[in-house]
């Protein structure tokens, strides 16, 4: 899934490639990913994308007052492509979900892996009307010690899931999670509101480093090549099984219905493995 870091890549990549060029039309291929109905889509057409950005993981393309606010979810991607063919996009089951046509015959993709459909657009005329932007907590990478830590401590719970609240800070998923809390040496079962000042420090500090880097390796990087420079960069996440690069502890993971996380025992747990209680379940 795209996270912040991803985002703001994406958006640096309009940015350069996009903004400044007018939009010929958006064509609709999947329904589902198109939320709003008012302004229709032909709105849009001959508006200049006057800017590219992001609040948390959700990328805003702005035409003037009208904006175009995606959030890609699980298996969304952007696709951008020097030419299309002329022929309209059908509305069908393929993967486009949305085509942006812009005025030099270039555009993107908005598309989407697997069956699960999620990717989700919207047109709104102020991306506060996008019910998961209004209620955005502050951006990961902007929040200060004081405000992220007051923001961590509003929620009681484990730090992992708080962390990854968008309601709380906006802009961490699943796998910078995971990231942070093995920089922060914290287990992602610790619970929020026993966290130590020190404990704090250093997850804000890791969430700083571990965001910053990210966005620094990221932009730059073309939309095809994001995803393979974001699996280079990954410490534990998604490296169940493998040495950590830090202690060289064997990395584990809990396994949860639809998600899994990945950690340290050296680095994160005093050497201890969490409960997994799918495992546990299966052993009985
Ligand atoms: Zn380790």
């Amino acid at each position: 899934m795209p996270e912040l870091p991803e985002v703001e890549a994406l958006a640096a990549y309009l940015r350069e490639r996009a903004v400044g060029r007018r939009v010929e039309r958006i064509e609709v291929a999947a329904i589902s990913a198109l939320k709003t109905y008012d302004p229709p889509v032909t709105a849009a057409a001959g508006r200049t994308l006057t800017g590219a950005g992001r609040h948390g993981k959700f990328l805003d393309l702005s035409m003037d007052d009208l904006h175009l606010v995606v959030h890609l979810a699980r298996a969304g991607w952007l696709h951008y492509r020097e030419a299309f063919a002329a022929t309209p996009l059908k509305p069908g089951k393929g993967p486009i979900a949305l085509r942006v046509r812009l005025d030099d015959g270039s555009g993107f993709d908005l598309t989407e892996a697997g069956t699960q459909k999620s990717l989700a657009s919207y047109l709104v005329t102020d991306p506060a009307q996008v019910p998961g932007v209004a209620k955005l907590g502050p951006d990961a990478l902007a929040a200060d010690l004081a405000t992220f830590a007051a923001r961590i401590r509003s929620r009681r719970g484990q730090v992992k899931g708080v962390l990854t609240d968008q309601e709380v800070l906006a802009g961490v998923g699943n796998a910078y999670s995971d990231e942070i809390l093995h920089v922060a040496k914290l287990s992602p079962f610790a619970i929020t509101d026993r966290l130590t000042d020190e404990q704090m420090v250093r997850l804000h500090d890791a969430t700083q480093q571990t965001l910053t880097d990210a966005v620094n390796r990221s932009v730059g990087q073309r939309a095809a090549t994001l995803k393979s420079e974001k699996r280079s960069g990954l410490r534990v996440h998604a490296r169940t099984g493998l040495p950590c690069p830090i202690c060289g502890d064997t990395v584990r993971e809990v396994s949860f219905a639809d998600s899994s996380l990945q950690y340290c025992p050296g680095c994160q747990t005093g050497g201890k493995p969490l409960a997994d209680r799918r495992l546990s379940r299966l052993v009985k």
